[in-house]
């Protein structure tokens, strides 16, 4: 399997802005498009942001034993469909998972090569800035998920790459030296 590579850290920390450039300078890698039980937010694409399914259609592919992590994450499922994965490494590329803690110590049993990337904010604070300035959740979406963060923050120390956003430029130079480091070819 070619090389794949989870970026975890707490919602709110920029994973998504720090993937987004990272797949802007290494145009090789893919983002794997993850299953979500959560309602799509203004501007989502099923297929395209998630595969947005129903609790039903979840616990079923769960059943199947169709993901290769799934977790649940402030009252609603997340998982990263193996069928995602395969299709996207069939033809070489490296993959880019973008996924929370619990699913991201998973993938370290089931993908035992992946390389696994903690992105921690420079403070607790910050994270709580971002959380409400990006205005994507309602107040008690926002404490749901510095409640989760603070659980997350504690386990930084079981990855080896930890990347801090403290500034956005110098944070993706250092992304893209740790996955460009390990890529093949
Ligand atoms: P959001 O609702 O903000 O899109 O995502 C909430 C959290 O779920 C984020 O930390 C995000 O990285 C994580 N997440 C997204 N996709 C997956 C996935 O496939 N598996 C797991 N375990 N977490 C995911």
């Amino acid at each position: 399997m070619a090389n794949v590579y989870v970026i975890t850290g707490p919602s709110g920390v920029g994973k998504g802005t720090l993937i987004k450039l990272l797949l802007e300078r290494l145009p090789q890698l893919e983002l794997s498009v993850s299953a979500t039980t959560r309602p799509p937010r203004p501007g989502e694409r099923n297929g395209e942001s998630y595969h947005f399914l129903t609790p039903e259609q979840f616990a079923a592919r769960v059943e199947l034993g169709d993901f290769v992590e799934h977790a649940e994450y402030s009252g609603r499922r997340y998982g990263t469909l193996r069928s995602e994965l395969e299709r996207r490494t069939a033809d070489g590329h490296p993959v880019v998972l973008e996924i929370e803690v619990q699913g991201a110590r998973q993938v370290s049993a089931a993908l035992p090569d992946a390389v696994r990337i903690f992105i921690a904010p420079p403070s607790p604070e910050a994270l709580r800035t971002r959380l409400i300035g990006r205005g994507t959740d309602d107040a008690e979406q926002v404490e749901r998920r510095l409640a989760v963060a603070v659980e997350e923050l504690a386990a930084a120390s079981e990855f080896a790459h930890v990347v801090v956003n403290d500034d956005l430029d110098r944070a993706i130079t250092e992304l893209a030296q740790c996955v460009g480091a390990t890529l093949e070819g």
